[in-house]
C-alpha cells in the first residue's frame, strides 16, 4: 500500500492538527522563518518549485514554478495572490480537509508565494458552504498574526503579507479564476475574456497569481524537504503526491493523499473496491467535467496527468467517480447535466442555450419522449459548444456528453428505441436491476 498523507495532509491524524502548536510541532512555519531570516532570493524559490515538478492541482495541471515566474517582481504596481479554495467540482472534496485540518500549512504556502511575487495582500477564497473551514482558517490566521508570523512586518523583517479569508456566496462558476476575481471585486461572478491573463491584469487590474489550495499547501513541505524529495514521490513528469477523492460505487469512499502516478487499481483497492463485489463499468477520473473512461481503459492506468491524458481523459481536480455495472449511462449523464444547466453563468449563447438543450434531450430520453434522432441531436449540440465559449465550462458540458455517447452508444440508442427503458435493465437480471437501480428509479426530473 502506498504511503499516505506525506504532504498536504501531514499531521492531520492529530485531533488538534489545525492549531498553531500542533503545526509547529511538525516543523510548521520553518520554511517561512528561514526565508524571512535569510531574505532568500525570490528566483531561487521559483527554481526549487520548478525542480519539484509541482503542477497546479486545481485542474489545469500547469507548472506552478513557471506560473509564479510570469509576475514581474520589479513591477511597482500592487500585486495580489488569490488562493482558490472554492472546490465546487462535483466529485471533489480534497481542499476542504486542508482548510479544516491543516489551515496553517496553507497560510504558510500563501505567505511564501506572496513573498516570491512581491504581493503584500493575499485572499483565500472559500465556497459559501465552508463555515467550519472558514472558522478554522480565521482562527489560524489570527494565531499566526499574534505570533508575528503573518501580517505587517513579519517577524520584524519588514516583510508585509496580509492574508484575508473570504466566504463566497455559493456558485459553481466562481471557481473559474477570473470569475473569482470579479467576485472579489464585489461583482457578479462571471468569467472574463483572456487575454489579458491575471498575471498581467488580475484583481483590480493588477498582476495576480491564482493558485489552488492543494498547490499552495504543498509549497512549505517542498521547501523544507527539498525539490528532489518531492519530485521522487511522483513520476518523471508530475512530482509529489496527489489527493484523490474516490466516490460512487465503492465500499469505502474517501480522500487519499498518495504518490502521483499510483496505479488506478491500487487506488480503487484503498477505497475498498467496487461495492458489493460488482463489476467496474466506468470511471470519471477528474471530476464530472472530464471525459468518462470505460473500465478496460483503466486496467493499467496510472493516476497522473500524462497517463490519464493518454487514455483520453484528464486528471482534473482528482475527483474519481466509480460506476459499477448497474449504472445506466443515460440516466447518470442526465443527472450530471442537470447540474451544469443550472450553473451556467449565461454569458455565452452556446453554453447558456446548449446546456439547456442538452439537459432537455436527456430528460426526454429517460422519460421515453425522445425523437428518433435524439442521439445525433444531443451529440451535435454538445459538440458545437466546445471551443466556442469564454471559459472552460463549455467543455465541461461537451466533453462528458460526447464521451458518454462515444463509449456507451448502444445504451443511448436502446433507451431512445425503447421509450425510456434502460439498456442496463434489459441486460441485468430483473432482481439485480431493481436492487441496484437507484439511478434508474430516482431521477425526479425524468419522471
Ligand atoms: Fe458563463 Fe458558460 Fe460562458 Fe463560462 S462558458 S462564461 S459559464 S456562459
Amino acid at each position: 500500500m502506498s504511503q499516505l498523507n506525506q504532504v498536504c495532509y501531514r499531521g492531520i491524524e492529530r485531533e488538534d492538527s489545525y492549531t498553531l502548536a500542533a503545526y509547529q510541532a511538525i516543523g510548521g512555519y520553518s520554511a517561512w522563518r528561514k526565508i524571512l531570516e535569510e531574505k532568500t532570493d525570490r528566483n531561487q524559490i521559483i527554481e526549487v518549485i520548478k525542480a519539484s515538478g509541482l503542477k497546479g492541482r486545481g485542474g489545469a495541471g500547469f507548472s506552478t514554478g513557471l506560473k509564479w515566474s510570469f509576475v514581474d517582481k520589479n513591477n511597482p504596481k500592487q500585486k495580489f495572490l488569490v488562493c482558490n479554495s472554492d472546490e465546487g467540482e462535483p466529485g471533489t472534496c480534497k481542499d476542504t480537509l486542508i482548510l479544516s485540518k491543516n489551515p496553517h500549512q496553507l497560510l504558510e504556502g500563501m505567505a511564501i508565494c506572496a513573498y516570491v511575487m512581491g504581493a503584500t495582500k493575499a485572499y483565500n477564497y472559500m465556497r459559501g458552504e465552508f463555515f467550519l473551514q472558514y472558522q478554522r482558517c480565521e482562527q489560524a490566521l489570527n494565531d499566526a498574526i499574534s505570533a508575528g508570523l503573518l501580517g505587517k512586518n513579519c517577524l520584524g523583517t519588514g516583510v508585509d503579507v496580509e492574508i484575508f479569508n473570504i466566504l463566497g456566496a455559493g456558485s459553481y462558476i466562481v471557481g473559474e479564476e477570473t470569475a473569482m476575481l470579479e467576485s472579489l471585486e464585489g461583482k457578479r461572478a462571471q468569467p472574463r475574456y483572456k487575454p489579458p491573463f491575471p498575471a498581467v491584469s488580475g484583481l483590480y487590474g493588477m498582476p495576480t497569481i491564482i493558485n489552488n489550495t492543494e498547490t499552495l499547501a504543498s509549497v512549505p513541505v517542498i521547501l523544507e524537504k527539498g525539490a528532489e524529495w518531492f519530485a521522487q514521490l511522483g513520476t518523471k513528469g508530475s512530482g509529489g503526491t496527489k489527493i484523490f477523492c474516490v466516490s460512487g460505487h465503492v465500499n469505502q469512499p474517501g480522500v487519499f493523499e498518495v504518490p502521483m502516478g499510483i496505479a488506478f487499481s491500487e487506488l480503487l483497492e484503498m477505497a475498498g473496491g467496487v461495492r458489493k463485489g460488482r463489476k467496474l463499468k466506468a470511471v470519471i477520473p477528474g471530476g464530472t467535467s472530464m471525459r468518462i473512461l470505460s473500465a478496460n481503459k483503466t486496467l493499467s492506468m496510472r493516476m497522473d496527468y500524462e497517463d490519464i491524458a493518454k487514455m483520453g481523459s484528464a486528471l482534473g481536480s482528482g475527483g474519481v467517480i466509480i460506476m459499477d455495472d448497474s449504472t445506466c449511462m443515460v440516466q447518470a449523464l442526465c443527472h450530471m447535466m442537470r447540474f451544469y444547466e443550472e450553473e451556467s453563468c449565461g454569458q455565452c449563447t452556446p453554453c447558456r442555450e446548449g446546456s439547456g438543450w442538452v439537459y432537455k434531450i436527456l430528460k426526454d430520453m429517460v422519460s421515453g419522449k425522445a425523437r428518433p434522432d435524439a442521439v445525433e441531436q444531443l451529440y451535435t449540440v454538445a459538440k458545437k459548444i466546445e471551443g466556442r465559449t469564454i471559459c472552460a465550462f463549455g467543455e465541461a458540458i461537451s466533453w462528458p456528453v460526447t464521451s458518454f455517447i462515444d463509449t456507451f452508444r448502444e445504451e443511448f440508442d436502446y433507451i431512445v428505441a425503447n421509450q425510456g427503458k434502460s439498456w442496463v435493465e434489459s441486460q441485468v437480471a430483473g432482481a439485480h436491476a431493481r436492487a441496484f437501480g437507484w439511478h434508474a428509479k430516482d431521477n425526479r426530473d425524468a419522471s
